[in-house]
């Protein structure tokens, strides 16, 4: 059977980071984050949907014990000029008063996002919180949020795969890739 890179090649320009290259990057950081939290508990929360495949490898990296939270949120207005402001779709089941948070991420562009919900979530008086992300996109930071484990930092590129997705496609190549400009223009006259 042909892999994912043969059967999009006509819509893929460029591998970024390949199935190995996030297999190795993703059990260091559940190796790191096992080590910080050794001796203590965590509650994993994670942002709908981008981040899905990313947690789902991660946590099986972390050798405390951890429960898994999921949120979904929905920016206010325009989508690319976002305040950051966000709508809570969907909230955590359970309360975070008094526990040790890890916010679990896709990626980081400007930080509006990320910045509003590390306040939302901080409000909830959590012992500690920090942030994981996959990637970062340095260049394109507008608010300055403190991340604790990046995975990698990238170029001002948009990218697809493991779980990121460009007009609900991709989510399920298992590597990260930069699509043909093509692919954008025709999807943006079709829809
Ligand atoms: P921020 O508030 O940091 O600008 O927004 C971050 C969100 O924008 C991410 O959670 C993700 O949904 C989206 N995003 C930013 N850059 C990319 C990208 O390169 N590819 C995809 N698929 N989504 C991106």
């Amino acid at each position: 059977m042909p892999g994912f890179a043969e059967l999009l090649k006509d819509e893929i320009q460029e591998i970024v980071l390949s199935e190995d290259q996030i297999a190795r990057r993703v059990r260091e950081l559940g190796e790191e984050i096992s080590r910080d939290y050794q001796g203590k508990e965590v509650v994993v929360v994670s942002v709908l949907k981008g981040a899905v495949m990313f947690v789902a490898d991660l946590v099986r990296h972390l050798t405390v014990p951890c429960s898994l939270e999921f949120m979904a949120v929905s920016s206010y207005g325009a989508s690319t000029d976002s305040s950051g402001v966000v709508r809570i779709i969907k909230d955590l089941d359970e309360s975070i008063e008094g526990r040790h948070v890890l916010v679990v991420e896709d990626i980081i562009d400007t930080g509006l996002t990320l910045n509003y919900l590390r306040e939302l979530l901080l409000n909830r008086k959590p012992a500690s919180l920090r942030i994981c992300t996959l990637l970062n996109k340095p260049e394109r930071r507008a608010v300055d949020v403190p991340v604790d484990y990046v995975g990698f930092d990238i170029p001002n590129e948009f990218v697809v795969g493991y779980g990121l997705d460009y007009a609900e496609r991709y989510r399920n190549v298992p590597f990260i890739a930069v699509l043909r400009p093509e692919v954008y223009n025709k999807r943006g006259e079709g829809a």
